[in-house]
């Protein structure tokens, strides 16, 4: 196969799905077969829906972005949020096509729910357009997760079954408001209180919120300290705060405004003052910190996800563009320079999904199947894939608005929006900073790192074909670097961690994709498709090098990286 960009006149109007191999092959090897015939057609649809109808909407919603009206005519308090009805059509298609639902309920024909990746992937495929509707559709989906795995005896069970519902009409979505104006990486600064409410139904919520997207949602999860509870993490208890027009009326919540943000538009995220409104304690009191890093990590793969979908946008931008427009005489896909572009993006793009649905999987095992391994494995890629990711989107959304010229920076062209949307995923659901040290601490308390070295000698052992060996070899090479470094982390002070946690980080993200890539090299390798192997060696040099000047690979290999065409093992 080969896409051919020459049909396009910009990255739209199209069906996602269809254009995009990177995603179909990572489902396809993380889905089971059953899973995979069910889900391959409802990725179609979808990939269509957002191709076409979602994309057009969100230029319109990214201009007519959600306003608030705290007070209705007679100076009454409503807290209501006015939408534009593009919205609410993108809002239909996303949750009506199952983007939450089929993960959590058993959906039409199958037998059980789909996995969590599911829902994963279909978020995915909503940032190819709309960072903003698919934060909408993640704090459900987040919810949805915390109160299957956190509420045992079943008390809330009708939130659950308001955030799974396929029905629009029946939906209620979610949302978390942890940060205060004083703590959002440092949640234990928390200050907001819950109090037994005085007619015994549930408890009594005070506080400030200081940033709460999808701020209107029916469920929202609040943290918050009970009497006499203590301080820091260890004294929060998690509560759901159910919202519906007549709460919203009462007075016992009040949206003080929403936030003049740089991106993400079609999401509002205000300001929140709890003035004594209603929340239902989610599972055991004092434990509500440990079930909102279950909403974390779900969040943090979303994050990657959207991260993910939005470099696979700004790179079909990149790629449509490169592919018609000319300079010297000739399309610029055509000049050394760019061709080495749009080479080491794709390889970038590809790298990233391979290892978020890495990540993916590892959670599925962990909440599902309750799978030890897969949990601490979970704990340590999660973040690594939440930290590059979204370092990786920005920097290919700036990079994308350069190949397109001048034009670019117009706002006419959705890069400068995909540019603004991106620039908001290494900072929400924790900075980069808090997460290369969540790896630190997951190293510290579940030895999460010796499963992640487990799993590194577990793809590159099987490796055997000719052509992924030799790169098998190196990725094992660099494989006994990052237990040296582990090893240096481990040993030095507090400080000397953290100072190098981030590069930790990047080492770990870098050999584990590396050998992730190779094995898929070396799978498809024996069903004689060479194409992974040139993907994962240009990965290797990039990531893996020395610093060295660059080869020429982007030249020879241009056509089958950059546009997939597909290779025979013969041809490497
Ligand atoms: C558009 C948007 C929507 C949001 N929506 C929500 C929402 O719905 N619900 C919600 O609860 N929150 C939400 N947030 C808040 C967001 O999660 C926080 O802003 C974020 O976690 C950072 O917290 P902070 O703003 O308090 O920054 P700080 O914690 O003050 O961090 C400032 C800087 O210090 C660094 N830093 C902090 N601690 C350390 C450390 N120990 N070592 C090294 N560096 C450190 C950080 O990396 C960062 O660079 C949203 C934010 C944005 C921008």
């Amino acid at each position: 196969m080969t896409v051919d960009y020459t049909r396009y006149d910009e990255g739209r109007g199209m069906n996602y799905w269809e254009v995009d191999p990177v995603l179909r092959r990572e489902v396809e090897r993380v889905y089971s077969d059953d899973e995979y015939v069910w889900g391959e057609d409802r990725f179609d649809e979808f990939g269509r829906l957002v191709g076409e109808r979602v994309a057009d909407n969100s230029d319109v919603i990214d201009d007519n972005p959600p306003e608030l009206d705290t007070y209705d005519k007679e100076g009454e308090v409503i807290n209501r949020v006015r939408y534009h009805p593009a919205q609410h059509e993108n809002d239909r298609i996303a949750f009506e096509n199952g983007a939450v639902a089929d993960s959590f309920r058993t959906p039409p024909e199958r037998d059980e729910p789909m996995p969590v990746t599911h829902s994963l992937a279909h978020y995915y495929l909503i940032c190819y357009t709309d960072i903003g509707l698919a934060c909408s559709v993640s704090m459900t989906g987040g919810a949805a997760l915390v109160l299957e795995q956190c509420d045992d005896d079943g008390r809330l069970d009708e939130y659950f079954d308001a955030l799974t519902a396929r029905d629009l009409d029946d939906l209620r979505e979610g949302a978390m408001f942890l940060t205060e104006i004083q703590g959002g990486s440092d949640v234990g600064a928390n200050e907001t209180t819950a109090v037994p409410a005085e007619d015994g139904d549930g408890y009594r919520l005070e506080g400030e919120k200081w940033f709460c997207s999808n701020i209107d949602a029916g469920v929202a999860l609040v943290l918050a300290r009970r009497p006499d509870a203590p301080e820091g993490t260890d004294g929060l208890s998690l509560f759901v705060v159910p919202q519906d027009d007549g709460i919203r009326a009462s007075g016992d919540i009040f949206y003080r405004r929403l936030k003049e943000k740089l991106g993400t538009k079609s999401v509002p995220t205000g300001e929140v003052e709890l003035r004594g409104v209603r929340g239902y304690l989610v599972g055991e009191p004092e434990r509500g910190f440990k079930y909102m890093t279950e909403m974390l990590n779900y969040e943090r793969l979303t994050n990657a996800f959207g991260s993910c979908g939005t470099m696979a946008r700004v790179l079909l931008e990149s790629k449509v563009h490169a592919a018609d427009r000319e300079a010297f005489g000739k399309v610029i896909e055509e000049h050394p320079l760019m061709k080495k572009d749009l080479v080491d993006m794709t390889v970038t793009h590809e790298g990233a999904t391979a290892l978020s649905f890495e990540a993916a999987d590892a959670l599925d095992a962990y909440v599902r199947d309750e799978d030890d391994e897969a949990y601490r494995a979970m704990r340590v890629l999660v973040p690594v894939a939440k930290y590059r990711t979204g370092e990786d989107a920005v920097e290919m959304a700036a990079y994308a608005m350069e190949i397109l010229g001048g034009n670019g920076y117009v706002e006419e062209f959705p890069v400068e929006r995909l540019l603004r949307d991106a620039h908001v995923a290494p900072i929400w659901e924790g900075t980069s900073n808090i997460l290369a040290l969540d790896v630190l601490r997951a190293m510290q308390k579940e030895a999460a790192h010796n499963v992640v070295l487990d799993r590194i000698d577990g793809y590159l052992d099987g490796v055997t074909t000719d052509a992924a060996a030799p790169l098998a070899e190196r990725v094992a090479e660099e494989r006994d670097g990052l237990e040296e470094a582990m090893n240096e982390v481990a040993t030095t002070g507090v400080e000397g961690a953290q100072v190098r946690a981030k590069q930790l980080a990047d080492y770990i993200y870098d050999v584990y994709t590396a050998a992730l890539l190779v094995a898929e090299a070396e799978r498809d390798a024996r069903d004689g498709d060479g194409r992974k192997t040139v993907v994962a060696r240009r990965f290797v040099d990039q990531h893996l090098g020395n610093g060295r000047l660059t080869d020429e690979t982007p030249l020879e290999w241009f056509e089958e990286i950059a546009k997939y065409r597909t290779v025979g093992t013969d041809e490497l």
